[in-house]
């Protein structure tokens, strides 16, 4: 039986520091204090970064194979703790053990990419003779590590979002400083207590627990030279704006839609869609918010999904059986509950769901929402989503642009031209055909453009932000 202990440390400098416990981490279902992890107060924030400074040197001096037998060992003590890792997300995130173990799964599948791309990393010959002025001149470029790195991880994947920063930076040579949610902290916890079996030099990663105060430091201190920011569209843009001149990349919110044109198969859309709008009760930035449905199949396709919808099983996340488990907490719940009394209260009709007992709400179905309700406006981040209805493939594709937000769109079609026009005119980071907007495997270049993000993740993405091109020019004799 799988069993959480009663405190955690966290890590400075590659070493466990457990001089207190006061952060309490709840179990989300139960909502009792489920363990308590060390809190970093200020000096160690401000040690954490002064050692990722010095590490900096000694992380760039390792071979290539150096730092992937690093990440190769952390792949396999993943395997080992597989279950530890899964069960401290259902605990911590109150997510559905098969939904946690998917995630384990995911985390391996990262830093497995990872160790691969540690020995790929190449540059470029160039040859500069493109005038009298240059002959004999030729160039070769290669990519050096950005040097210390701070990095900003959300609730809501502890465990793979904080690995699509923490395992590119190994693999280039970077030195950081990880800030996970505070809500969720044991994933990157468990990640350090990995890497301090490593002999990664000393300071090379320090993962810290903090509270808001302290959570400045991870952003404006000059000495950082990329900060990477993973969490809602409100915090990301204002940190940026403290960020000073350090490079940024944000990985933010949406509202994500999905497209089932009148040729789609309904029974797989159905399937993928529910999957896409209710898995961890709605709580991923690519989760299917907006169903737009062609008119010739929008009464069927709006029965078979509330019918599927009607049987999904909500509980205990520990539970195989639940695919519905608790939101991350009380106030989220009631914010979104709001939302949906909102959409009702100006015209939509609630099809299924609406109900909310504490932190656990329905899977939620409405159509005619109103285009100036929070609902279809602004990111719901919970298990609710709503159908809206076009005639011709324009329309669809103004439907899903007319959003703040840009993360990724499914669209359910057969016709290729439809396929090409909506990967051209879709203003999205990603176009996802015959699947929801909400898959993702880990080695794809993944990101938002509006209010949803800058810059890409996705290990080879994330490495070229975590480097700088470095250039060689050389005059033959
Ligand atoms: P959040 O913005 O509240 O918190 C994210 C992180 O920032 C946490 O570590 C939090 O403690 C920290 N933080 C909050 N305020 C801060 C401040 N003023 N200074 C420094 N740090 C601060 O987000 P959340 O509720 O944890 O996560 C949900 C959000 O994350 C949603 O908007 C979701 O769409 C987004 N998200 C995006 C992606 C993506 O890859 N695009 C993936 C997952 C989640």
């Amino acid at each position: 039986m799988t069993k959480l202990r009663d405190t955690y440390p966290l890590y400075l400098a590659n070493e466990a520091w457990a001089g207190n416990a006061d952060l309490e981490v709840t179990d989300k279902y139960t909502g009792e204090v489920a363990f308590r992890v060390a809190l970093a107060r200020p000096e160690q924030i401000e040690a954490g970064i002064a050692a990722a400074v010095k590490a900096a040197e000694p992380m760039a001096r390792m071979a290539s194979y150096e730092r992937r037998d690093v990440l190769n060992h952390c792949v396999t003590r993943f395997k080992e703790r597989f279950d530890e890792l899964a069960y401290a997300l259902c605990v911590e995130a109150g997510k559905p053990i098969k939904d946690a173990e998917g995630e384990a799964t995911r985390l391996i599948d990262t830093f497995r990419i990872a160790a691969e791309e540690a020995v790929r990393m190449t540059g470029e010959v160039q040859p500069l003779d493109i005038s009298p002025r240059a002959k004999g001149y030729q160039g070769i470029w290669k990519r050096v590590p950005i040097g210390p790195c701070s990095f900003i991880s959300p609730f809501n994947f502890p465990l793979n979002l904080a690995a699509h920063k923490i395992a590119p930076a190994i693999a280039v040579g970077c030195p950081f400083v990880m800030k996970p949610a505070s809500r969720t902290p044991l994933g990157a916890i468990i990640m350090g207590e990995v890497l301090a079996e490593t002999n990664l030099p000393k300071g090379a990663f320090s993962i810290l627990p903090a509270h808001r105060d302290g959570a400045d430091m991870f952003t404006e201190d000059e000495r950082l030279k990329l900060l990477s920011f993973t969490g809602s569209p409100g915090v990301g843009w204002d940190l940026k704006a403290k960020a000073g001149k350090k490079k940024v990349v944000l990985e933010l919110g949406g509202n994500a839609a999905v497209v089932i044109d009148r040729d789609a198969d309904l029974d797989d859309a159905v399937e993928r869609t529910v999957f896409g709008a209710f898995y961890q009760s709605g709580q991923s930035c690519i989760g299917v918010q907006r169903i737009v449905v062609h008119d010739d199949v929008y009464d069927a396709f709006r029965d078979k999904l509330v019918a599927k919808t009607k049987t999904l099983v909500a509980g205990n996340p520990h539970d195989r059986n639940v695919f519905i488990g608790p939101m991350i907490d009380v106030k989220e719940a009631e914010r979104l509950d709001r939302w949906i009394q909102e959409a009702v209260s100006s015209g939509a009709n609630l099809l299924c769901g609406g109900k909310r007992d504490g932190a656990m709400l329905e899977a939620t179905l409405l159509e005619n929402v109103g285009t100036n309700t929070k609902l279809n406006r602004e990111e719901a981040f919970g298990p609710v989503a709503f159908f809206e209805r076009f005639s011709t493939w324009q329309q669809a594709l103004d439907i899903v642009n007319d959003s703040k937000f840009g993360l990724q769109a499914g669209i359910f079609t057969r016709d290729i031209f439809q396929v090409l026009d909506a990967w051209d005119h879709l203003d999205v980071g990603g176009v996802v055909v015959n699947d929801v907007p909400s898959y993702r495997v880990d080695n794809m270049p993944y990101g938002g453009v509006k209010d949803s993000g800058l810059g890409r993740e996705g290990i080879r993405f994330a490495i070229e932000d975590m480097t700088e091109i470095r250039n060689l020019v050389i005059r033959r004799r």
